[in-house]
C-alpha cells in the first residue's frame, strides 16, 4: 500500500429524511480544525452523503465546512443497510483513496464502520474523542486518536502508521459543529449508482418511528440527574425539573436501577451533554459519569457524602440529603414565581 497516494479528509454523513444528524456536523466542523492546523498538506474536507437528499441538506453541507459532497445517490439508498453501505463506501475508498475516514459514533456508525474498516483491510480507532496531527512532524499527516480505555480510567492514543484511511469513530456531543456560513464555496458531486450494485440480502418491512415526543436530552439546556442516591425518589426531580424546564437524566446506577430509561443515562456508555447547568443529585461522580458531563457550563452537585469526587468538577457544592434540599429548592422557585409584583 502507497499511503503516500491517499489524501482529504473524508466524513460519512447521516442523515434521516433531510435532517443531517448532528454528530455528522461535529464531524465537519473538526475536520476543518484539523485541515487549517496543517494548510500545507493542502487536503479538502470532503462529505459523503448516501440516498437521495435534498439540495438543501447538500448546500448546508458546504455551509457547514465541507469543499466537496459526493452524494452516492439512489432513491433505495435512503433506508441503511450494512451490507449495500458497506459495499458502496468501499469502492470509494478504493477509487478515492481517502486519507482520513471519519464516522460519528452513532447507533448506524457503530454497526458501518467496523465492517468498512475490515473491508478496506485497514485499522479502526473506536468511540473516539480527540484528534490531532503528529505534533512532532508539521509535515505529517499521521492522525493522533484518542479514545478513553479502561472503563474510562485511562486514556490512550492510536496512531495507524501502515494502512489507509486512517479510519475511526467520533463520540456524538464531543466536538463542536460550525455555524452556517452561505458565503462558503464548494461542489457538489452527484454519482448515480446502478441498481444491480443495491441488491441486498436484507429486506426493510416497516420502519417504526420513535415516539415524535421523545427527548434527546444532549439537546437539553438544563438537566436533572439523579443517581443511586436518589433511589426511587425520581417524581422529586421531575417536580423541581417541571418548574424550571429542565430534562431528567441519571447516572448508570440509576439506570441499572431501573429508576429511569437507559436513554436517559448520562456518561461514558450513555450520552455526552452539555447544558448550561448540569445539577447532580446523588451522583458519586466516577470518572465514567463525568466522562459525559464535565463539559457542562455549569455544575451544581447534590450529595450528603463531603468527600464525593462529583465536588471536586462542579461550580457549586451542597452537602446534604438531596431528598430535603431538592423539595426545599423547587418550594423557593415556585413562591418565587408566585411572588406579587
Ligand atoms: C465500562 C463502564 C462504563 C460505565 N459507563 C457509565 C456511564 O455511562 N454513566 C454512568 O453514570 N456510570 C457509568 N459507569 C458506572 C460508574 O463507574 C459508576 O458506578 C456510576 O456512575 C455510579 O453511579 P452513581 O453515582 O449514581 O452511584 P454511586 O457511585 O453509588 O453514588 C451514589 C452517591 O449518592 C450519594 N447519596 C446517597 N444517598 C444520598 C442522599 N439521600 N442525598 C444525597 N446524596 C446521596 C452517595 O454519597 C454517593 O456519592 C460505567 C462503568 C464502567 C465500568
Amino acid at each position: 500500500m502507497n499511503i503516500k497516494s491517499y489524501r482529504d479528509i473524508y466524513i460519512f454523513i447521516e442523515h434521516h429524511e433531510d435532517k443531517l444528524h448532528d454528530a455528522s456536523l461535529e464531524l465537519l466542523g473538526e475536520a476543518v480544525r484539523l485541515k487549517e492546523n496543517r494548510t500545507n498538506l493542502g487536503y479538502s474536507v470532503i462529505a459523503v452523503i448516501l440516498g437521495a437528499p435534498g439540495e438543501e441538506a447538500l448546500k448546508e453541507l458546504g455551509y457547514r465546512g465541507a469543499d466537496q459532497i459526493i452524494n452516492i445517490h439512489h432513491e433505495s439508498l435512503h433506508s441503511y443497510s450494512t451490507e449495500v453501505y458497506t459495499t458502496l463506501l468501499d469502492e470509494l475508498i478504493r477509487t478515492d483513496k481517502p486519507d482520513i475516514f471519519l464516522v460519528p459514533a452513532t447507533v448506524l456508525g457503530r454497526d458501518l464502520a467496523p465492517r468498512l474498516a475490515a473491508r478496506c483491510d485497514t485499522g479502526l480507532t473506536a468511540d473516539a474523542t480527540k484528534l490531532e496531527f503528529d505534533p512532532e512532524d508539521e509535515h505529517s499527516s499521521l492522525l493522533y486518536v484518542t479514545r478513553p480505555a479502561f472503563g474510562g480510567n485511562l486514556f490512550g492514543t492510536i496512531i495507524n502508521e501502515t494502512k489507509r484511511p486512517q479510519m475511526t469513530t467520533i463520540r456524538p456531543g464531543v466536538m463542536d459543529a460550525l455555524p452556517i456560513d452561505e458565503h462558503r464555496l464548494f461542489t457538489i458531486e452527484k454519482r448515480e449508482v446502478q441498481p444491480e450494485t443495491i441488491r441486498d440480502s436484507v429486506r426493510i418491512l416497516e420502519v417504526l418511528p420513535k415516539d415524535h415526543m421523545a427527548i434527546d436530552i444532549a439537546k437539553a439546556d438544563i438537566i436533572i440527574s439523579g443517581g443511586r442516591g436518589v433511589g426511587n425518589n425520581f417524581h422529586v426531580l421531575r417536580e423541581c425539573a417541571d418548574m424550571i424546564g429542565a430534562e431528567v437524566a441519571g447516572s448508570r446506577a440509576a439506570v441499572d436501577e431501573g429508576r429511569i430509561d437507559k436513554e436517559f443515562q448520562v456518561g461514558q456508555t450513555g450520552k455526552t451533554v452539555k447544558p448550561k447547568v448540569y445539577i447532580a443529585c446523588g451522583i458519586s461522580g466516577a470518572v465514567q459519569h463525568m466522562a459525559g458531563m464535565e463539559k457542562s457550563d455549569y455544575i451544581i452537585a447534590i450529595n450528603k457524602d463531603p468527600d464525593a469526587p462529583i465536588f471536586g468538577s462542579s461550580n457549586i457544592g451542597l452537602v446534604g440529603d438531596v431528598l430535603e434540599i431538592l423539595p426545599l429548592l423547587t418550594q423557593e422557585i415556585r413562591s418565587y414565581r408566585e411572588r406579587p409584583f
